[in-house]
Parts: C-alpha cells; sequence; structure tokens
C-alpha cells in the first residue's frame, strides 16, 4: 500500500534500524520505545491486523510465532512481552500489523 508506513520501510522507503530480515519479515527498533528494548515485528505483506488473516496466512503466522523468540535472542533478551493491537478499540495506530517485543529489564505487571 502506498500511503503505508511500514510499507515504505519494507521498501527502504523510510529509514529504520533494522536487526533481522528474512523472506517473509521485517524487525526494527520502535521509534518511541516503550521499554529498554523495544522491536516491531512485520510481514513484508501487507496484512492489517489479525482480523485480516485467512485461511491461506496459516504457514506465515506460524513462522512468525517461532521466528518471534529467535529475534528475541538475538537481542540477548531471556524473557519479553509481546503485543499485537487490533484495530482502533484495540488500540492500533499503525494498520499494517506488527507484533511489538518489549524487554530488556523486568516488566511491570500487564
Ligand atoms: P500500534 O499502536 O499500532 O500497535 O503501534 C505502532 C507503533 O509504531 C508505535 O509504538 C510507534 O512508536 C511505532 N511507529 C510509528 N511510526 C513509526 C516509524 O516511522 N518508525 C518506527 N520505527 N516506528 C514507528
Ligand atoms: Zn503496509
Amino acid at each position: 500500500m502506498t500511503d503505508c508506513i511500514f510499507c515504505k520501510i519494507v521498501a527502504g522507503d523510510i529509514p529504520s534500524s533494522k536487526v533481522y530480515e528474512d523472506d517473509d519479515f521485517l524487525a526494527f527498533h520502535d521509534i518511541a520505545p516503550k521499554a529498554d528494548t523495544h522491536l516491531l515485528v512485520i510481514p513484508k505483506q501487507h496484512i492489517v491486523n489479525l482480523n485480516d488473516l485467512a485461511d491461506e496466512h496459516g504457514a506465515l503466522m506460524g513462522k512468525l510465532m517461532l521466528t518471534l523468540p529467535k529475534i528475541a535472542a538475538d537481542q540477548g533478551l531471556q524473557g519479553f512481552r509481546t503485543i499485537t493491537n487490533t484495530g482502533v478499540e484495540g488500540g492500533q495506530e499503525v494498520f499494517h500489523m506488527h507484533f511489538h517485543i518489549l524487554g530488556g529489564s523486568t516488566l511491570p505487571g500487564f
């Protein structure tokens, strides 16, 4: 999508501090970190959020679940919190699906 910030990051049109990339996903530091380490993991393809998923995304989402802890481990995180906000009521501000990885110190209770 041409007006999507995260699609522009995937395309390299907006800079990001990338920490991981493969054929399907990109991970980079959040521009306004809410924890010592705050990463965003996004699919390269434009998917709006969890409500936008269809059966065809099953393998991609499975791979994502396996990739998240690898990215966290690469960053030296022993434990971490994963959040994905879905829709306006869920607090989503960027409408390209992303998983937050938060960690780096013991996080407050949720
Ligand atoms: P949401 O509220 O949609 O779950 O989270 C969106 C996140 O994207 C926020 O934590 C915000 O700081 C981050 N963000 C928004 N624009 C940019 C950007 O241009 N670059 C990076 N690295 N993060 C961004
Ligand atoms: Zn997008």
